[in-house]
């Protein structure tokens, strides 16, 4: 494999205009999946999708945040065999340019150092939830998604019984989903972590959401799982903005791992509208 050399300035340049940019622009994935429901709504929620996409339009052209919630950063990276980084440290300069972008931005500041005792803001929106990957590539990928919490508190993790089945599955997604009920601004985006451990399920629930909405599970059971369970989610009526109707859920990913014989974790993460993610490869 060929040695390829990373800059830690080339890397903060890049990340801090990946998380800017997310904060005030839509992926088109998720753009185009919010104008769809627009167009096959007929039920109350239509009026929520349309100031939903007035407000995407507003925030693009002003360069103003999607929401006042710019979110809490949850960043997976990967790191190649193959890539040498040079300069500050890599875990820095991903935080640098986390607390630049959210400055230069004036994105509200939305973490607290303790989260009982006391509550105070760092005033940086770090620090940031980071996952580290090591591949046996030669290129250095941080993937992000900027996480709202009105949609983060409304995630569950259901420990089932290792023979409960894929309809316990469904069934466990829906059941977070309708006691949410309008709370995590729908239309939703579902991230479902399926195996592991309880940890490990929950990780690779935000794992699943960082995939493409329109993109299709390569594994036929999945790909028919996440159609159902959308299908179910759809079928709650709780549609945009809890207005009713029958566009509740975008879309449902899942990512899969091994688990014990005895146990089948379920983490279902569900995300609003405002469905901020980017990926920066250098
Ligand atoms: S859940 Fe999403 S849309 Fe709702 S307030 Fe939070 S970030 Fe904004």
């Amino acid at each position: 494999m060929a040695g390829r050399t990373v800059s830690s300035e080339a890397l903060y340049r890049a990340l801090k205009e990946a998380v800017l940019r997310m904060n005030v622009e839509l992926p088109a994935d998720v753009t185009s999946a919010i104008r769809s429901a627009f167009e096959r709504e007929t039920g109350r929620g239509r009026t929520a999708l349309k100031y939903i996409l007035e407000n995407i339009d507003i925030a693009s052209r002003s360069r103003l945040p999607l929401c006042q919630d710019t979110g809490m950063i949850v960043a997976f990276v990967e790191v190649g065999r193959g890539v040498s980084f040079e300069g500050e440290g890599l875990s820095s300069t991903i935080d640098r340019a986390i607390a630049d972008a959210y400055r230069e931005g004036n994105f509200r500041k939305s973490v607290v150092a303790d989260p009982l005792n006391g509550r105070a803001n760092t005033g940086m929106n770090l620090p940031a939830v980071v996952y580290w990957d090591f591949t046996e590539s030669d290129t250095l990928r941080v993937s992000c998604m900027a996480k709202g919490f009105g949609s983060e508190n409304c995630g569950k993790v259901f420990m089932l019984n290792p023979t409960a089945g894929r309809e316990a599955v469904i069934a466990s997604i829906v059941e977070a989903a309708r006691a949410a009920g309008g709370n995590p601004c729908p239309p939703i985006v579902v991230g479902v972590g399926i195996g592991g451990t309880m940890d490990r399920a929950a990780v690779l629930s935000k794992r699943a959401l960082l995939r493409d909405l329109d993109d299709v599970n390569p594994d036929p059971y999945y790909a028919a799982l996440e159609a159902d369970a959308l299908s179910a989610l759809n079928a709650l009526g709780i549609g945009a903005g809890g207005l009713g109707g029958e566009v509740t859920c975008l879309a449902v990913k899942t990512a899969v791992a091994g688990t014990h014989l005895a146990g089948l974790p379920v983490a279902v993460t569900i995300n609003c509208w405002a469905d901020r993610k980017c990926r920066v490869e250098l």
